[in-house]
């Protein structure tokens, strides 16, 4: 047995299997973890990748990059009087295995609905967590699936805006060997609202799961000024100031503390400025502490003013007696720096409201999925996005006509 196979199997060792199974409650798409390790123990190996896979197909990039702590870890029986079983990596194990070795088995070439839908055709916009659950999905039940993005490759946000370190391509690489054969895949190719109304000429019904890649705006002067970059163009990009820059960057959740690491890790001075303190940051805990494990700093309780060609104009902040955030008068001053990153959250090129205007609505065959819905959110709530999404397309096109909510 390998060593890394061990350790593992001493840690699965420590689950309870506790009957109510909080593990499996807290995690967002409900992995039944218990089970798992039971056939993990039992080197059921295959089939315990297959169910994991089959529930999520997902589950290699999020036993990476999910919010453990809040999830299957947070729930687990064993963290409340000490470690959590530490599920992830047992998941890690199980699903790169499972992938690795069933390369050459194609979802289609297992897939005992094969024949059942093939004459209805589906478009899936958007090759994200929920567009390729949703295609997942759809080609398991049989469906024509064929899925668009204006990337070059598949995985969204998780390939584009998650740096390497934190989530190597090459199991992004892995899965789409996997997936691959379920569906076409056309890239580079972009939408307006009229391109995917047409695609009810061609097509049964659509998925539209085109994410969160517009930065939201910060609406302060400076912004046009050359050393101000979004986050996630930084990100996608690979933007690169070269070294030893005073870099700042406005904002603190996870896209904040991906953009801060990665230029930490290009050799620059990164500060994050934020108007809370670290407590009150949408960034996990995690990322928090391996931000600061990387060397990055927060400035904490300053608020963005403009931006100037020598930096930042940054003004103090507190809390009043009522717990609202108020700035300080008298109180700005310049941080001066190279570069400046806004990482304040992202919207989506299209709006549900939009979209409904032009009829690309439920009633005609059109499902929308993932961040678009709600907002940046994680993999595994995108991944729970887009199968839901194959259920109700599923249940639209084999009850048209009635209810298929
Ligand atoms: S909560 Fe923890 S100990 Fe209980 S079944 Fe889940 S992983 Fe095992």
């Amino acid at each position: 047995m390998k060593e890394i196979e061990k350790i593992l199997q001493e840690e699965s060792n420590r689950c309870l299997k506790c009957k109510n199974s909080p593990c499996k409650n807290g995690c967002p798409i409900n992995t039944p973890i218990p089970e798992i390790i039971t056939l993990f123990q039992n080197k059921e190996y295959e089939k315990a990748g297959e169910i994991l896979f089959e529930n999520n197909p997902m589950s290699l990039i999020c036993s990476l990059v999910c919010s453990f702590e809040s999830q299957c870890m947070g729930s687990c029986i064993r963290g409340i009087k000490g470690k959590s079983v530490d599920f992830p990596k047992i998941e890690n194990f199980l699903m790169k295995k499972y992938l690795e070795e069933n390369e050459e088995k194609t979802v289609e070439n297992k897939n005992k609905n094969k024949n059942k839908n093939k004459n209805k055709k589906i478009a899936v916009i958007g090759s994200g967590s929920a567009g390729l659950a949703g295609a997942f999905n759809l080609a398991n039940n049989g469906y024509d699936v064929t899925v668009y993005d204006n990337n070059e490759k598949i995985g969204g946000m998780f390939r584009y805006g998650i740096p390497e370190f934190r989530l190597a391509k090459t199991n992004i690489d892995l899965l789409e060997k996997k997936i691959n054969d379920s569906y076409k895949f056309v890239n580079n190719t972009s939408f307006n609202i009229e391109k995917i109304s047409e695609l009810k000429n061609t097509y049964d019904a659509v998925l539209i799961s085109t994410g969160t890649w517009t930065p939201k705006e910060l609406k302060i002067e400076g912004m046009e000024l050359e050393h101000v970059s979004y986050a996630i163009d930084y990100l996608k990009n690979n933007i690169n100031f070269g070294k030893n820059k005073k870099v700042v960057v406005i904002g603190a959740g996870n896209v904040a503390m991906d953009a801060a690491r990665t230029a930490k890790r290009q050799g620059n001075d990164v500060v994050i400025a934020y108007r809370r303190d670290i407590e009150s940051s949408p960034a996990t805990k995690v990322e928090i502490e391996d931000s600061l494990g990387d060397g990055v700093k927060f400035l904490t309780f300053v608020s963005p003013v403009k931006i100037v060609p020598e930096g930042i104009i940054l003004e103090r902040t507190y809390y009043d007696d009522n717990n609202k955030l108020q700035n300080i008068k008298n109180s700005q001053f310049l941080y001066s720096c190279n570069n400046v990153i806004i990482a304040v959250s992202q919207t989506s090129e299209f709006s549900l409201e939009l979209l409904e205007k032009n009829s690309i609505s439920n009633e005609n065959g059109y499902f929308y999925a993932g961040d678009l819905v709600s907002g940046p959110e994680t993999v595994v709530k995108a991944s729970l996005s887009g199968k839901n999404n194959a259920k109700l397309i599923d249940n639209y096109l084999t009850k048209k006509g009635e209810s298929y909510v």
